[in-house]
Parts: C-alpha cells; structure tokens; sequence
C-alpha cells in the first residue's frame, strides 16, 4: 500500500522521517518565501510549525504568494496560511501569531528545534540573529532579490561568522523586485537545508550559498568573522 510520504521515506529512510515527524520549526514570515517553505515542510510530514507574521494579504503578493488567493486580500496571512496547511496535510501541528517576533514573546518559539528566516527587512533579520544566539538556537537566513537567492546557517554553538559579522547593520537594503521562480527556489533550498539540519545530515555547508537565475551560476561564498562582533565574538 502506497502512504503519504513512500517516494521520501524511499530516499531518507523511516527513522530520518520519525525524526521530522517529531520536530518543530519555527517559520518567521509567511510572505513568499515562507508560505512555500510551510507548504513543503508540511507536506513532508514536519511534527509543528509555528508561524510568525503580523501583515495582510495585498494583491501584489498574488504572483508569488501562492497559498493565498484573490479572494484572501485583505486578510491575514498567518490565518489562511493554517487554513491551507490544515487542507493539505491534517497531521501537520500549525501554531500561528499573528505578530511581530521580538525579544519580549520569545517563549513562543522555545520548543521549536530551529528558526527560518523568511522576512525580508534586514533590521528584523539582525533581530533574528540576535535571538538565535540567546535562544542558543540553528537559524537559517534566506534572502531572495529578483533573481538572486541566498542561504546561509547561523549556528550559535560554532565559531562560524553570524549575520551580523557578515550583514553588518549599515547594510542598505533597496527593494529591486521579485519574482516567484526566486521566491520559491529560495523556500526550496531553505526547506532542504532545514531536512538536512533536522535530520543530522553530515553535508552540511558552511560557507554563503549564492544562487542566481539570470546566470544559473551557484556559488558557495567563504565568510569571514568580524573582529569584536556584538553578537558572537563574546
Ligand atoms: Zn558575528
């Protein structure tokens, strides 16, 4: 008899799925990357998300949003995003808030395993890596520019760089556009990088990846520690 997760389970083996079944992520941002990256976690039969994100559905998010639909504009996004993942997989736990994640609503996301970053402004990324560090937890960043996408893994208990060593807080941030393919490969490798971490896979990268459209280039960028980082050099 065929069962909902055969063609996966046939790749990484029954124990790395109880695995995912047992765990917990924590989503922050259910735009266009992490709408796609909840919809594949819990297709995979991931245990529970919890899902951050305090904005309503505008119909410029249609094009790459695609959980939500025409009829949702206006609405908010955490709560139709529940409601689709409840249609495509009942087992999947969703807890959602409908707000801002800061320092002051932490425990909210104290038993999920790892945090993914899905916003899109560079303060609230800073902020994220802040609260991987005191939270002593994975975070992975991902970004997604009109055909640019990045992933990188914060891991507090590494003496790898952090965003903040690697962004720095003078970055500037220009809203070039988006498009969907971006969008989705971005949720795509964040998804596969949350499999890997949650399952213990040894393939782990440390470097920036840099995945490009336009040029199909993909490059894995080495990053350095800034000297006396506030973050993570103490
Ligand atoms: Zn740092």
């Amino acid at each position: 008899m065929n069962t909902r997760y055969d063609r996966q389970i046939k790749h990484w083996g029954i124990s790395n799925q109880n695995k995912l079944s047992n765990s917990c992520v924590a989503i922050i941002g259910a735009g266009g990357i992490g709408s796609a990256c909840a919809e594949l976690l819990c297709r995979s039969g991931v245990g529970e998300l919890i899902v951050f994100d305090n904005d309503l559905i505008s119909t410029s998010n249609l094009n790459r949003q695609v959980l939500y639909k025409e009829s949702d504009v206006g609405k908010s996004k955490v709560k139709c995003l529940k409601s689709e993942l409840k249609k495509i997989n009942s087992n999947v736990k969703v807890n959602i808030f409908e707000e801002k994640l800061t320092f002051k609503n932490l425990d909210k996301i104290s038993r999920a395993q790892l945090i993914l970053d899905c916003t899109d402004k560079i303060q609230m990324k800073l902020l994220l890596n802040k609260i991987a560090y005191k939270l002593k937890k994975k975070l992975i960043y991902a970004s997604a520019s009109q055909r640019d996408v990045r992933i990188y893994i914060v891991n507090p208990e590494s003496s790898k760089p952090c965003l903040n060593c690697i962004l720095g807080e003078k970055t500037v941030q220009k809203n070039k556009g988006i498009l969907n393919t971006t969008a989705h490969t971005s949720a795509c490798l964040l998804a596969d990088t949350a499999f890997k971490i949650l399952m213990n896979d040894d393939s782990l990268f440390e470097e920036m990846i840099i995945f490009n459209l336009k040029t199909m280039s993909f490059l894995k960028l080495k990053t350095n520690k800034k000297k006396n980082c506030a973050v993570c050099s103490t």
